[in-house]
Formats: C-alpha cells, sequence, structure tokens
C-alpha cells in the first residue's frame, strides 16, 4: 500500500502528574504500570520527552521522530522544518497551576526553540465549571502588584464552560485548568512554561518553582476573555466545524452520526483523535482513544459511525 493512502495510528504515552486523576484508565482504557495520577495522554508527539511509536502499517515500530526526519514527503514537510505540534489529553483531578507562555520571538530571544500557543476541546467538566483564562489587570504595574499581594481571586479571569467548548489560549494569556475538567490540548511543540501560582502545593515536601520574572515580562495586559470567544460544538453533525484558522494552525471537530464525506481533500497532513464513540475512516475502524495521521494527499472520503473525532493541520500558507 503506498505511505500516502494509510493512516498512521500511534501509541499514546502517558504521564503521572500531582493534579492527575484516573480517567484515562477508567474512560480511555489507556494501560500504564506508573503508580500515580495519570494527568496527561501525550497522543500525538515527536520530541525528545516522548516520541511515540506508530502501531500498524508500513511505518510499524518506527518512532514519529524517525519518519518525521526521514520522510518528510509524506507530510508535505520541507526537510529540516520541525514538527509543530503537540496533541494531549488532560484529565484534571485537582487545579492546574497558573501559567503563561511566550511567544515565538520571546522564546528565541532567551534560549528555547519556540513559544507556545495552545487550545482547547472540552471533553467533560463539572455542572458550571469554569476556567482561568486572561486576568483582570488593567496596567502591568497593577498585574505585579496583585501578583505580589497573592490576590489571584481578584486577579485572574475566568470563563464559564462546558462540554462540547472550544476556546485559543494564545502566548502571553495566563491561564490555568481546573478540577474535574477533562480536555484535549493542542499545542505547539515546545515546552516553555512560566509558573506563576501554584497553589501553595508542595511535591515531595518541595513547592514547585515559579518563573515570575519571564511570566509577568511576556503576559499581555490588558487582556480579559469574552463569553464569545468560547466556541460551542453542541449541535452540529456530520459535518467539519471550524474551531480556529490562525497563521499556523487550522483545527475542526466532527460528530459523526451515521455517515458523512467530511471532503478533506488532502491539502495538508491531518492530526486526528477519536473522543467519542466509534466508527470507521474510509472504511478503516477507529474507537475512542485513537489517534493518528492523514498524511499529506491522503482523501479523507468517508466516515461512519456514531464517534466525535478532533482533526489538526497546519495552516495552508505553512506549507
Ligand atoms: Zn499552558
Amino acid at each position: 500500500m503506498e505511505a500516502n493512502n494509510e493512516l498512521i495510528f500511534l501509541k499514546p504515552i502517558l504521564k503521572e502528574r500531582i493534579w492527575g486523576g484516573n480517567r484515562l484508565r477508567s474512560e480511555w482504557g489507556y494501560e500504564s504500570d506508573l503508580p500515580g495520577a495519570l494527568g496527561e495522554c501525550w497522543a500525538i508527539s515527536c520530541n525528545a520527552q516522548a516520541d511515540c511509536e506508530i502501531t500498524a502499517g508500513v511505518f510499524r515500530g518506527k518512532h514519529l521522530s524517525e519518519l518525521w526526519k526521514e520522510r518528510p514527503e509524506i507530510f508535505g514537510a520541507k526537510p529540516g522544518e520541525a514538527f509543530p505540534f503537540l496533541v494531549k489529553i488532560i484529565d484534571a483531578g485537582a487545579d492546574l497551576s497558573v501559567q503563561v507562555h511566550p511567544d515565538d520571538a520571546y522564546a528565541k530571544a532567551h534560549g528555547a526553540e519556540a513559544g507556545k500557543w495552545e487550545c482547547w476541546y472540552i471533553l467533560d467538566c463539572p455542572e458550571h465549571a469554569e476556567l482561568i483564562v486572561g486576568s483582570n489587570a488593567k496596567t502591568r504595574e497593577e498585574l505585579a502588584q496583585m501578583v505580589k499581594a497573592g490576590e489571584w481571586g481578584r486577579l485572574l479571569g475566568r470563563v464559564p464552560i462546558r462540554k462540547g467548548d472550544f476556546l485559543k489560549v494564545d502566548p502571553g494569556t495566563l491561564h490555568a485548568i481546573t478540577a474535574g475538567v477533562e480536555l484535549l490540548e493542542v499545542q505547539q511543540n515546545s515546552d516553555i512554561t512560566y509558573r506563576i501560582y501554584d497553589y501553595d502545593r508542595k511535591q515531595n515536601g518541595k513547592a514547585r518553582e515559579l518563573h515570575l520574572k519571564d511570566g509577568l515580562e511576556v503576559t499581555k495586559v490588558p487582556y480579559r476573555i469574552r463569553e464569545a470567544d468560547v466556541i460551542h460544538t453542541d449541535d452540529i453533525e456530520n459535518k467539519p466545524q471550524l474551531l480556529a484558522a490562525t497563521e499556523t494552525y487550522r483545527m475542526w471537530t466532527i460528530a459523526v452520526n451515521g455517515n458523512c464525506d467530511p471532503e478533506m481533500n488532502g491539502d495538508t497532513y491531518l492530526l486526528g483523535s477519536v473522543l467519542e464513540g466509534s466508527g470507521a475512516i474510509n472504511g478503516h475502524p477507529v474507537r475512542k482513544g485513537m489517534h493518528f495521521i492523514a498524511p499529506k494527499g491522503y482523501e479523507m472520503s468517508r466516515l461512519e459511525g456514531t464517534m466525535r473525532i478532533a482533526l489538526v493541520a497546519p495552516a495552508v500558507s505553512c506549507v
């Protein structure tokens, strides 16, 4: 079978976190020898910390980083280009730290390769859940003063969410995932995080490091999220719903009920995650918890079953 006619399935990598929960085992069926709470599933990942293995097809047994490097034409990538994405499922048993990420320019000026944008698709959350996004500071001075005084309740912006919501977290946005929320996180492939506040928690008797200087420098002020910035996705079936189309990435979700042709013509490679249910993609069976890459040129023409999938692609102008 030709390489660009086949979906490339990947084995997720699980991570323990102090704030983790139990849903990655109990609801997603992922197995792990790690003894503690699982907080993250690195579902489509191509970096030194977690390099997903290909589980089926002609490239079975290879790691994603090897395929990306050896066969860039499968993705339509330029030789030497870095793999731009990281797809995770996050299960927050407790609140995650309040943090901020820099943009590319700041990251590069401070010794890192890339900054980080991220975006969230809410898979599950408690009733009346809110996420922390943005702040109520009007000036940089006010931001610094409120952080110094620990006025978190007054400082941090909050937005109500429900299952199926989507929101973007651009570089420079203060943010935190809150207890009980489960989400699909798509992000720039970078681990640069400036932690601003960690609820004074201790890990092995020690507080985790904060990065206030860089964090305050990159935080956008003023920046408040509005409820209108949250996209709701609960009522469209059998066609792709566009969630984001930025300078660097595009993202869709599709709720399949019966069958449909999503008219994804293969103009770029696609990253896919099955978030609910089961079905088939061009006749290939898939179910919740499976993650794949459709090579450039792969025409995704028939989705069947009862399932929800998320698709991510580079912006067309990037390739
Ligand atoms: Zn983040």
